[in-house]
């Protein structure tokens, strides 16, 4: 910043002629005289030849006007005479200037070679941080009263922001403005022949849009473990577009999935959710008791428990429920047994995994009545409760981890699987099936 208020100090003390005469260049001479060869990036494009600038003869005052006599650019005598269009064109509105940044063009620059005035643009710098943060190839436009003061200024970030700033009687308004564009729906497909993550990202689909999809069908399909090489898929895509070109990866709407002869087919809700086509949620609701009746809570969550004797933290990363010796142990939700077995604290112990988010475990049981790599569904006996490994009587312990860290199972809000709402569910329903039936031919075609 201070680099940038110096270097605009030196451009302020330019005599006052080259500014005016530079204000009245036409536009295409402006940007002739604004090339530089870029010592950073060489452009391809064609270069029109150097025209001399005051960057490159910054002591021409000895071949100058004198300072004390400078020309008056409203001079009606020095004007080009406005011919009928040019009238016509002015007379509703201001004429709009442009400018593309070139390498190495600073705002202040860009304001001194269309002599434009300093002080407003101290004051957009004052409303906008990052108004000096300007990049090569962005558009520029402005509108100037008959005293070459600036009437709005708009720096386009992008096809879809750009900034406006409007001038009023001394006063800037700062606004960053949005273009809204055309909502259209793009279908991606692919095949699978790496991994499922390889092809979606070469279809067009984001690592975010992956993994929300990922997640989503979480308890559908397990994309690490059940997609193969030539597994298809087509995913819809509602993408914002302006001037045909789109502003944003946009939001998936729908995924067809082909496995083998399995077709996996989600479709989003306007609730934000994905649903089968048939409107049943995609997750599946864990319990938040691992018995059939409720028994007396005898330990809670307590990840900063204290050890009464020692004093040293000892977490109590799950729920103790006094249960008889015997008492039926269920799953607290569909998933897949990944270890049962003896273990010297833990005793004989069961963990079933819950999709990719959440798993469970089940410590000190009398038997278990599973083996690792089962399915399990919701409610399922997996256990007897009893008092083996490191126990000070009869009980059931229970954790429940999200992303492999404890959490309270008592507490926490648990993955809903509510399906559509009934009245809207007709409706989403045909939609659905409609989305279906498209990609499936996009497959097929
Ligand atoms: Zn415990």
């Amino acid at each position: 910043m201070k680099l940038l208020t110096n270097w605009l100090a030196l451009t302020a003390r330019l005599p006052r002629q080259h500014k005016l005469a530079l204000a009245s260049l036409s536009l295409l001479v402006g940007a002739a005289l604004m090339w530089q060869p870029s010592p950073f990036a060489p452009s391809k494009e064609r270069q029109p030849a150097p025209v001399a600038n005051e960057r490159q003869h910054p002591a021409a005052s000895e071949h100058s006007e004198p300072i004390e006599q400078g020309l008056d650019a409203d001079d009606p005598a020095l004007r080009v005479p406005e011919d009928a269009l040019e009238q016509d064109i002015t007379s509703e509105a201001p004429r709009v200037h442009q400018h593309t940044v070139a390498a190495g063009d600073t705002l202040g620059e860009i304001f001194s070679q269309y002599g434009l005035p300093m002080s407003q643009l101290y004051q957009i710098l004052e409303v906008n941080d990052n108004a000096g943060d300007i990049r090569r190839g962005q558009k520029m436009e402005w509108q100037v009263d008959g005293q070459g003061h600036l009437l709005t200024f708009t720096a386009y970030q992008s096809i879809k922001y750009r900034d406006h700033y409007q001038f009023n009687q001394g006063q800037v308004d700062y606004q960053r403005l949005e273009t809204k564009g055309k909502f259209e729906k793009v279908t991606l497909i692919g095949r699978v022949n790496s991994s499922f993550y390889q092809q979606a990202r070469q279809a067009g689909l984001t690592p975010n849009q992956i993994q929300n999809l990922v997640s989503a069908l979480q308890w559908r399909f397990d994309f690490g473990r059940q997609s193969h090489r030539g597994d298809q898929f087509a995913v819809q895509v509602n993408r914002e577009f302006i001037d045909n070109k789109p502003v944003s990866s946009g939001k998936v709407t729908a995924m067809l999935y082909k496995a083998g002869g399995r077709d996996i087919f989600v479709y989003r809700h306007h609730d934000g959710r994905f649903y089968d086509e048939q409107g049943q949620s995609l997750d599946r609701a864990l319990r938040r008791y691992p018995t059939a009746k409720r028994y007396r809570i005898s330990s809670s969550f307590n990840p900063h428990r204290k050890h009464p004797i020692t004093g040293r933290i000892s977490p109590h990363n799950g729920t103790d429920f006094a249960t008889p010796i015997g008492t039926s142990v269920l799953a607290a939700g569909e998933g897949v047994v990944v270890k049962a077995r003896h273990h010297r604290l833990a005793g004989n112990y069961v963990v079933i995994k819950h999709g990719r988010e959440y798993s469970t475990r089940y410590l000190h049981l009398n038997r278990i009545l599973v083996k690792p790599g089962d399915h399990v569904s919701m409610g399922q006996r997996i256990g007897l409760s009893g008092n083996t490994g490191r126990s000070t009587g009869p009980h059931l312990h229970f954790e429940l981890l999200k992303y492999g860290h404890p959490v309270n199972a008592m507490k926490v809000p648990l993955p809903e699987a509510h399906p559509v709402p009934t009245d809207e569910r007709g409706s989403f329903q045909r939609q659905a099936k409609r989305a279906h039936q498209a990609l499936a031919q996009r497959l097929n075609g």
